[in-house]
């Protein structure tokens, strides 16, 4: 049985469309594609009956708990709980977000995607073609010819390695005005294209020339590892020193991190990211064995590289130099790392703290070189030096809290004040309590004075900011700057809008559990289904503000993880909730629906379709507009999906049972067995309290229609 497959409503998309959906693709994917043989690959897989096992690659174990269901095409690990399709496998494993996935299944799937602008992508592509095209000539520039030397014996003289520069596709820029572009022209792109990918600079009275001239060049790669920019540094003497590609149609340098593309996996493994400026630094870093090192583009970061970074950890180590610890730029950056990551928090407030817990905090750290090094001269002298500095990175409040106290006279009344005044920004950012509580404490007693005077000061300075001044009137000038509050901090405390009651009613159960499944569509159209998944997600679409934080604080209430990804199976749903977690992260003044439909064609799509579901679900009902009936759908939606779940584990581990071939692996199963079935009576007990208040009915059926114009109302049937 598929136990991921959600169908109770059909919701026919218009079949007018000629074009595949995402939808109908990713089906048509996962027919083609064998879940054993994409398993398989990445982990070693044993016939056992009717399903295959092996050892789980998402946590670690002895004895095989991680099974793969053929006739189903799913899979699922007992030990960790984590389990899906081949899209959910493929994500977890390569670390990539959807659209890259989805992409890499279906070229391997032989399905072809729909593409909104053919013309946009063939450029797009064109312009990946051009840039490995330059790698290519870049390197066999460095690796052969007298002309290439002068890199070489740099590198050299660097102590890089043979293997480092062919893993990092080092090259060379022959000194000359033509030599690159020539030499893509040889390989028919045309100087429009070579202008266009930055590569070269046109002059005014026609032609162009080569922007990178006898520089070292280090490729910028993306995530997948396809350059897409070059970094060039200067040998000899000269400036700029470092020279880089413009911004083009697929470098956007504020959203890429340089070294990402090796490092990610590192990164979430060893759940710690070390930031560097230079890219000899990441280099340097990764051929010594510390390959959870990268570099932000251009001197400070920025929002959007934190957000792609914390993907992999929320533990942040700045490698600084002496020097650059002084810098405003650097600490800009720093600072902005924890103010990013609190967004989300800021707007979901919750009252037990438990979702803060889990996803409002980042740990940022602060490794300060020896004076007058920087990351790589530490890194040749002495590997075990570095690994001892970044294990030793003191937390950013309190080295902030230190290097201000060393400013100011502590002996003085003014100079206590000053100190006290200047702590104030970053305790304020500090959303844990405990935490707050703790560094309210060592200001206190740093400055000599109690810690209620520090907790008044910090109280006063804070409705400061709710009341808007602090926003326009920055904080004192100091090193390290305080940031200007972010606006969302200044709603912290609104309650949510409230919606009108409309009279007290019961309503009948929103979500059915007898699910009639739709019989799979042979026509090249799929129909959409709406089941428990997208019925959750578009309401959650639809009022994100207030049921997330009241929906985070009920399953801390009932002591059930917080609302997350993992809740959804489908690939589709599982993209659309992480863009959703993004925008909450953004928090832009953009609405939702383009705020998601921007980030990918697929997503897009998706996304409007389960948001015209959504609204027309409620048009359809005016008794949901009650507060409580629209909070009630949205947790016993979600408890039951947690619980068909848990069910089709059960199902799926009695199979893995019969087929256990030794004591050994019967007794893990069994403990998993016991596991599973508390945690499917404890759901059944938290769904009961919902249900006794409800009167549910399970026999009710709805299925809905949607015509190219939307006009058929949905109906209970
Ligand atoms: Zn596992």
């Amino acid at each position: 049985m598929v136990y991921n497959d959600p169908a109770t409503f059909m919701f026919r998309s218009t079949p007018t469309h000629h074009a595949m959906t995402s939808y109908s693709v990713i089906q048509e994917i996962k027919d083609r594609l064998d879940v054993v043989t994409v398993i398989g690959r990445y982990v070693p897989l044993q016939k056992s009956g009717n399903s295959y096992k092996g050892l789980c690659p998402f946590h670690s174990e002895k004895t095989p708990s991680f099974h793969v269901f053929p006739h189903t095409n799913t899979w699922k690990c007992f030990g960790c709980g984590a389990g899906g399709d081949i899209f959910t496998f493929v994500e977890k494993r390569e670390n990539l977000p959807f659209p890259d996935v989805l992409r890499m299944l279906a070229k391997e799937a032989g399905v072809p995607l729909r593409e909104v602008r053919p013309e946009e992508r063939d450029a797009r592509q064109r312009l990946l073609d051009l840039h490995q095209a330059a790698a290519s000539y870049f390197q066999s520039n460095l690796l052969t010819g007298a002309a290439g030397k002068r890199a070489r014996d740099y590198l050299a003289q660097r102590d890089i390695t043979q293997e480092t520069i062919e893993r990092f596709q080092l090259g060379y820029a022959l000194d000359g005005w033509e030599r690159l572009l020539n030499h893509l022209q040889g390989k028919g792109f045309s100087l429009e294209e070579i202008v266009k990918a930055g590569l070269a600079i046109a002059r005014d009275a026609g032609g162009a020339y080569d922007r990178f001239r006898n520089r070292l060049i280090i490729p910028i790669r993306d995530i997948q590892g396809r350059v897409i920019a070059f970094g060039g540094r200067i040998l000899g003497e000269g400036e700029p020193k470092y020279l880089n590609s413009p911004q083009t149609s697929i470098f956007d340098k504020s959203q890429v991190i340089f070294g990402l593309d090796m490092a990610r996996r590192t990164i979430r493994a060893s759940d710690q990211v070390v930031l560097v400026e230079g890219y000899m630094d990441v280099i340097s870093a990764h051929q010594r064995g510390f390959k959870n090192v990268v570099a932000a583009m251009g001197t400070s970061i920025t929002a959007g590289q934190i957000r792609l970074l914390s993907r992999y950890s929320r533990n942040f180590v700045f490698a600084l130099d002496a020097d650059a610890a002084g810098a405003r730029a650097t600490w800009r950056g720093v600072m902005l790392v924890q103010e990013t990551l609190a967004e989300r928090g800021a707007l979901t407030p919750t009252a037990s703290g438990f979702r803060a817990e889990r996803r409002m905090f980042a740990d940022v750290s602060i490794a300060i070189m020896p004076e007058g090094q920087d990351p790589d001269d530490v890194l040749r002298q002495d590997p075990e030096r570095w690994r001892t500095l970044i294990e030793n990175a003191v937390p950013v409040v309190d080295y902030i809290i230190q290097q201000a106290a060393a400013r100011f006279d502590l002996a003085t009344a003014s100079g206590k004040a000053q100190f006290v005044s200047e702590a104030l920004p970053t305790l304020s950012k500090i959303g844990d309590p405990i935490q707050r509580r703790h560094y309210i404490g060592r200001v206190a007693a740093l400055a000599r004075v109690r810690e209620t005077d520090v907790e008044a000061a910090l109280g006063q300075y804070e409705r400061g900011l709710r009341l808007g001044e602090g926003r326009r009137k920055p904080p004192a000038p100091a090193l390290p700057p305080a940031l200007p509050p972010h606006p969302a901090l200044a709603d912290v405390d609104a309650p949510p809008p409230e919606r009108v009651l409309a009279g007290a009613s019961e309503e009948p159960p929103l979500w059915l559990d007898d699910v009639s499944r739709a019989t799979p569509d042979v026509s090249e159209q799929r129909p959409r289904r709406i089941g428990p998944e997208e019925h959750l997600l578009g309401l959650i679409l639809l009022h994100h503000e207030r049921l997330l934080p009241w929906l985070d604080d009920e399953l801390a209430h009932l002591e059930l993880d917080p609302f997350y990804i993992e809740d959804f199976t489908d690939p589709l749903n599982r993209a659309l909730f992480q863009s959703l977690e993004d925008y909450i992260f953004d928090a832009p003044e953009e609405p939702l629906a383009d705020y998601i439909a921007r980030q990918d064609d697929a997503i897009g799509e998706h996304v409007h379709f389960l948001w015209r579901y959504a609204q027309e679900f409620e048009e359809t009902k005016p008794r949901y507009v009650q507060e409580s009936h629209l909070q009630r759908d949205v947790i016993t939606s979600l408890l039951r999906l947690r619980l068909e779940k848990a069910k089709a584990a059960l199902q799926q581990l009695e199979v893995a049972l019969q087929e256990a071939m030794s004591p050994e692996e019967r007794r893990g199963l069994d403990r998993h067995l016991f596991e599973l079935l508390q945690f499917r009576n404890k759901l059944e007990k938290s769904l009961s309290r919902y249900s006794q208040t409800m009167h549910w009915t399970h026999s009710r059926r709805a299925t809905a229609s949607i015509s190219p114009q939307g006009a058929t109302p949905l109906s209970d049937a």
